[in-house]
């Protein structure tokens, strides 16, 4: 039977409890509406640790849309359900005011920076969301305290940031182990991703071209187009096909070297490619990367 707790008060003392018995925990932070893609973390999570938590927090401080926010999709009940079906021990929710004690009032919450790793790409085009989410993950993490904690890497510059707030706290003794894991995707290639809800079926199968399109870049890689300037236009190009043009459109298609993320300029040579893509497909915005392939 899973514990379901409903504070992070009682989360860090069902994880103190835990460790203090030498267990070790493994934990998923989501913000619910679980698919396989969450599955796949909180699989991985029970095949190494002794324990896996999860927490169910839909964060407003990552939310620069409030309409996107608004219409995020919830299912609680359906949530915990399916991470007792799948064998994952306790999970946990809370307010966010339970989580910032120390103010009155949320909107004295101070955001953390994110670091070089949040420069450009979602730092750019949704102000505010990486700061919004290294603020609470650092509360996750605080709540949880030493584990190892996954990640998915469809949200790719999202593991970044979270791991720069990992090299953080470990200077504090704070001993965080951020695992990033494959993207899941529907048989199309569309990433598999909470707000895929809110797609027609006419949308999803627009959405399926970002997956194409990134998988054509790693094609070009292969056969030795290694110029970032190219294989982004190549991208856009792509993306910008006549049957699908209207349907879509782009906050950004980039590429850029895994490995010197913060070096990045237009002229950068790039040993570790990475592509990335943000698309609007209607008015929901989807992001999906994929890895080139190094040299
Ligand atoms: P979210 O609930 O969207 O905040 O996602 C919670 C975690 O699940 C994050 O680490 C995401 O990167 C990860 N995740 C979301 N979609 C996928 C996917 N399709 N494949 C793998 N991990 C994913």
């Amino acid at each position: 039977m899973i514990t379901s707790l409903p504070s992070p008060s009682a989360a860090s003392q069902w994880c103190d409890r835990h460790r203090n018995e030498k267990i070790s925990i493994g934990y998923v932070p989501t913000m619910g509406a679980l698919h396989e893609g969450h599955l796949s973390l909180v699989a991985r999570s029970i095949a190494e640790n002794e324990v896996t938590c999860a927490s169910i927090f839909v964060n407003p401080l990552q939310f620069n849309n409030p309409d996107d926010l608004k219409k995020y999709p919830q299912n609680r009940q359906r949530d915990i359900e399916t991470l007792q079906r799948v064998g994952c021990d306790m999970v946990y929710t809370g307010l966010l005011a339970q989580f910032f004690p120390e103010v009155e009032d949320v909107k004295q919450i101070k955001m953390n920076d994110p670091g070089p790793p949040g420069k450009g790409l979602e730092g750019k085009f949704r102000p505010g969301h990486l700061e919004g989410v290294v603020t609470i993950v650092e509360r996750l993490f605080r709540t949880v305290g030493t584990c190892r904690a996954y990640f998915g890497e469809k949200d790719y510059q999202q593991t970044l940031v979270v791991n720069h707030l990992a090299q953080r706290l470990k200077g504090e003794g704070l001993i965080i182990d951020v695992v990033p894991c494959p993207t899941i995707r529907e048989n199309s290639g569309l990433a598999m991703s909470s707000r895929n809800q809110r797609l027609t079926e006419n949308q999803k199968q627009v959405a399926s071209n970002i997956y194409q399109a990134l998988s054509r870049a790693k094609q070009s890689w292969k056969i030795g187009q290694h110029d970032p300037a190219a294989l982004q236009r190549q991208l856009r190009e792509q993306l910008a096909h006549p049957d699908i043009s209207p349907d879509i459109s782009i906050d950004y298609a980039a590429v850029r070297d895994q490995n010197n993320w913060s070096a990045h300029t237009p002229n950068t040579e790039i040993s570790n490619a990475r592509a990335l893509v943000a698309a609007y497909v209607g008015e929901v915005r989807l992001i999906d990367n994929l890895y080139l392939g190094g040299r």
